[in-house]
Order: C-alpha cells, then sequence, then structure tokens
C-alpha cells in the first residue's frame, strides 16, 4: 500500500531522506478520480529510475471558474490509493484544501499570451489557477521529474514554459493520450456522459483521426483540415464546439499552414460536459 500522507509536513518527512541523499523522485499530479490515463504517468514515474514515486490528489479550486463543475467533480480517494497501490505507487499526497491554500493566500503564478489561448478563452482565470497549484506541488515534492499528459496539451505547454521561464529545477516529461478501445481519450469528466453523448463524443478523435490522415496524405491547408475537422464533430447532434485550434506546438499561435509539427486541438461540449483531445501532426 502506498503511504497516504494529507499534510506538507507529513509529506516532508518521507522525502527529506530522499534529498539529502540526492535521490531522484518521480512526481505526478492529478485531481483524483483516477484511470488508465494516470496510471501510464504512474507507470513511467515507477520505470524511469526514480527512487520513489508520489502521486498527489487535489481537486484544484482555483482553476475552476464560477460555475463550473468543481463541486460535482468525481471525488474517490479509496478509489484512487487501490489505483495508486496497483500501480507501484510510493506516496499519495492528498492535502486539504486548506493545507493547501491557508487562510490569507494571495500569492499567484501567472502567464502571459499562452493562457489566452485555446482553453484559456472559454475558461478564463484556469490556468492561472493551474500554474499556481502546480508550482505550489513543485516546492512541496520537489520532484526530479513530473508527468504530465499530452491529453492536456496546453497545460503540458505553459508548465514547461513556466519550468523554463522561472529556472524550475526539474525536468518535465510529457506522456502520450491513453484512450479507450473505441477511441474516446480517457477523462475523468468521462463519467458525466449520458449513453447518448457517450457514443457522440466519439466525433473528437474521428474528427482528429481523419486529420491526421489527411495530413499524412499531403493535405496542408489549414482551412481545409478545419473544414473537416468541424463537419465531422457536427455530424454529433449535440456537438457544441468551443473551438478547432491548429496551432503551433510551443507558442499555440495559429497557423498558416501545416508545414512543420503541428497541433490539432478539439473542445467540445456535449450538454454540460466539456471534452478536449488534440493530435500532434507532422
Ligand atoms: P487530471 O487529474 O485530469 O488533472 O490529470 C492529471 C494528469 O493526467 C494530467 O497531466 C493529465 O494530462 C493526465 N491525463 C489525464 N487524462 C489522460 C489520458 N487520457 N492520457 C494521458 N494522460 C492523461
Amino acid at each position: 500500500m502506498p503511504k497516504v500522507v494529507h499534510t506538507v509536513a507529513e509529506l516532508h518527512k518521507i522525502l527529506l531522506p530522499l534529498w539529502r541523499k540526492g535521490e531522484s523522485v518521480g512526481f505526478v499530479p492529478t485531481m483524483g478520480a483516477l484511470h488508465e490515463g494516470h496510471v501510464s504517468l504512474m507507470r513511467l514515474s515507477r520505470t524511469g529510475g526514480n527512487a520513489m514515486t508520489v502521486v498527489s490528489v487535489f481537486v484544484n479550486p482555483l482553476q475552476f471558474a464560477p460555475g463550473e463543475d468543481y463541486d460535482e467533480y468525481p471525488r474517490d480517494l479509496q478509489g484512487d490509493v487501490k489505483v495508486c497501490r496497483d500501480a507501484g505507487v510510493d506516496v499519495v499526497f492528498a492535502p486539504s484544501v486548506a493545507e493547501m491554500y491557508p487562510r490569507g493566500f494571495v500569492t499567484w503564478a501567472d502567464q502571459d499570451k499562452l493562457t489566452e489561448k485555446l482553453c484559456g478563452g472559454n475558461r478564463p482565470g484556469h490556468f492561472r489557477g493551474v500554474l499556481t497549484v502546480v508550482l505550489k506541488l513543485f516546492n512541496i515534492v520537489r520532484p526530479t521529474i513530473a508527468y504530465f499528459g499530452q491529453k492536456d496539451y496546453q497545460q503540458s505547454v505553459i508548465i514547461q514554459r513556466m519550468v523554463t521561464d522561472l529556472n524550475l529545477d526539474l525536468k518535465v516529461q510529457v506522456c502520450p493520450i491513453v484512450r479507450e478501445p473505441d477511441g474516446l481519450a480517457m477523462s475523468s469528466r468521462n463519467v458525466y456522459l449520458g449513453p447518448k453523448h457517450r457514443t457522440e463524443a466519439l466525433v473528437l478523435h474521428q474528427a482528429l483521426e481523419r486529420a491526421r490522415e489527411l495530413v499524412a496524405g499531403g493535405e496542408k491547408s489549414v482551412k481545409k483540415l478545419h473544414g473537416e475537422v468541424k463537419r465531422i464533430i457536427g455530424t454529433a447532434k449535440s456537438a457544441k464546439i468551443d473551438y478547432v485550434a491548429i496551432v503551433h506546438p510551443e507558442t499555440l499561435e495559429d497557423v498558416n499552414d501545416v508545414s512543420g509539427r503541428t497541433v490539432i486541438a478539439v473542445a467540445v461540449r456535449f450538454g454540460k460536459t466539456r471534452l478536449i483531445d488534440n493530435v500532434i501532426v507532422e
């Protein structure tokens, strides 16, 4: 069983000997409701030569705007601890909100430009909340390597940018998207989907796969790719597109054509459930 700790002090007791010896600490930050996507990150940490793997489980209120799903977000610490046990995780850090944000908390991490693009447009303040909690967690865990999923592509870019810009002394490894057998990207939010939306949600992967095929076949036109992705997503009656973006992998700026490594990212709502997915094309 992993050790489950709820305070920074308890966690530091465990980590202090490793820090002293300069041993490698692998870290997987999560919001819990763990699934195979999270497990893939834990496995990479386990097999990546780390002396210890720490998983944090914390639903971060700072990254939810008013009216978003903070209250409904699935929480199951017992189940999460079992998943961590099966994945060979050493420590689960599950702090309370008060532990992370003591009374009087007013200090934030933020970023220009990148945070305003893609999901930043529909979720104002979201990435400020993400950057703040991730920076805090990095300071608390002091990992050697932190593992993030490509599933949240923009988040991975923003965090790597913060690590570079603020000279944070750790490596970030971004890991491939884990999917359900039918192609839907795994997400803790998939439990919100009723049967109809669950079936309709397959259009995300279908649209991105189609775009990938087109690019592999030589298509460079952003307009055509946009059109095709939107058309396929539009075949799902309840799909409401937040964005379809074809962007540079680091700046997240729109590209004029697909000539180098490019990211095609989508965010789509099915009823109240907002899903994201992406593909990297060359
Ligand atoms: P979350 O608990 O949703 O905040 O996600 C925690 C970490 O797991 C983030 O780095 C996510 O990008 C990653 N993650 C979530 N879903 C997947 C997935 N389907 N495949 C790979 N990584 C994922």
